[in-house]
């Protein structure tokens, strides 16, 4: 039988283990520690995922699961809409 012509394009980046580097998989915060919970009135609680720009951190840079982000972001969007947390760094500074 005749070889194949076109070898497989390599893919890079996937999984980063091909640039040498190591594979760590991020845990979700709220998966690992059942105690902790996500509260819309905790606006401290909620501080790490929102960031300079009063912007909600996206998965990749929480860490966080989808079920559990989705929970965070509705909390936020409920705490913006009470006043805890602002929704621009204008409307912070004017606070
Ligand atoms: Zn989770």
């Amino acid at each position: 039988m005749e070889k194949r012509k076109f070898k497989k394009k390599k893919s890079f980046g996937d999984k980063g283990e091909e640039r040498g580097l190591p594979v760590r998989k991020k845990a979700c915060r709220f998966c690992v520690d059942k105690e902790l919970r996500i509260d819309y009135k905790d606006a401290k609680a909620l501080r790490p995922y929102i960031s300079e720009g009063e912007k909600i951190t996206p998965s990749r840079i929480s860490g966080l699961c989808s079920y559990h982000q989705r929970r965070v972001t509705e909390a936020i969007k409920r705490a913006r809409i009470l006043g805890i947390v602002s929704f621009s760094p204008v409307q912070k500074a004017l606070i």
